[in-house]
């Protein structure tokens, strides 16, 4: 199939290869791919400036791993003035007066499978921008033969999450066995000990996983999984009967995070995701393969390489609170070992 597109030049349907071009190698829209000698461009927030504003965390700060800090208001990316403010009316808005809503409400309005969708795409985009943002962050080192941290990343991996993230232009369907795995918490509280202005943010780009929290609403999910990493994760962790002995808070999720991106990384056989458009109605659907076989997870607790990759994903989730734990506690965490699931009530299976 090639890209499709529309009478004014924007592509409706991007190729693998023409995002690769169009979008990463020429830098165009990542949206629309349409280039900047031709269109006017401005900046993108990576993490919404509605976010911002209504927590006032515009101080906050995203570590890279140039472990140079990018403050949350200047975070951005290019982004075509026009697909900036279809992303702001199409998706930003409805999504902020869904997240505003009490958990009770978020509930029952996420069932709808638009909002469900919508919120699907927010959650891509915002993956999408942190990952594309790094094709703009420099490297001065002359250690490391790069000029910018995306040339560290396979871009192949990330076409998924890009026509993901696209999906309010495009107008594509995602069919309804199509999402990845999505998980909903709630918390007790706006804020917690781990998250003491009501926000959290972590990706793995790797893995395509996210976790992101809005006061006491948490967002998981997993973009390439076709839904396999939820259903490995429930087999390991049980819920007791009765619940939990506490209530979850922030910390945690980072960890069901860091579960599941170590699930999907060592899946054995993946799914496949095609994008079918009808050249008439113009109207897209994305599609999903699944293998024949139930979903197996190849990780190895012996091998020293599999360790290791799980190692660097529970290092990254709980980096910013380890210099605050107890000596022994870094050391689990050093070993791989630490659990706040266990000692909030999970009991692990295997
Ligand atoms: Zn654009």
């Amino acid at each position: 199939m090639s890209s499709f597109f529309l009478s004014d030049g924007r592509p409706l349907y991007l190729t693998k290869e023409d995002y690769l071009d169009l979008v990463v190698e020429r830098k165009g829209c990542f949206i629309c791919g349409r280039s900047n000698e031709d269109f006017d461009f401005n900046n993108e927030h990576v993490i919404p400036d509605w976010i911002l504003r209504d927590l006032k965390i515009h101080h906050r700060s995203i570590s890279k791993s140039d472990e140079r800090l990018k403050y949350y208001s200047t975070h951005k990316i290019p982004c075509c003035e026009r697909c900036n403010s279809l992303l702001g009316e199409k998706v930003e808005k409805p999504i902020s007066e869904l997240l505003r809503k009490t958990p009770e409400d978020f509930s029952r309005l996420i069932n709808e499978k638009s909002n469900f969708e919508l919120l699907y795409c927010w959650l891509a985009n915002i993956a999408y921008k942190s990952v594309h943002s790094d094709l703009y962050t420099k490297v001065d080192n002359p250690k490391f033969e790069i000029n910018n941290l995306g040339e560290l990343h396979n871009w192949s991996n990330m076409h998924h999450l890009n026509v993901l993230c696209r999906i309010f232009f495009t107008e594509t369907d995602i069919d309804t066995n199509a999402f990845g795995t999505v998980r909903i918490f709630f918390f007790p509280d706006e804020n917690d000990e781990f998250s003491p202005e009501g926000f959290d943010f972590v990706t793995f780009f790797e893995a395509s996983a996210v976790f992101l929290r809005f006061r006491r609403i948490g967002l998981i999910a997993v973009f390439n999984d076709g839904g396999a990493c939820g259903g490995i994760f429930d087999d390991n962790f049980i819920v007791p009967p009765g619940g939990l002995k506490e209530p979850i808070r922030s910390i945690d999720c980072r960890e069901v995070l860091a579960e599941m991106a170590t699930i999907n990384l060592f899946l054995k056989e993946r799914p496949s995701y095609r994008s079918e458009t009808d050249p008439i109605s113009i109207k897209s659907i994305t599609k999903v393969s699944f293998p024949e076989s139930r979903p197996e997870v190849e990780y190895d607790p012996s091998n020293p390489e599999d360790r290791f990759v799980r190692n660097q994903l529970f290092q990254s989730a709980f980096s910013h609170i380890k210099p605050h734990l107890p000596l022994e506690k870094q050391r689990l965490l050093e070993d791989g070992r630490l659990s706040f699931l266990k000692e909030i009530g999970y009991v692990r299976s295997s």
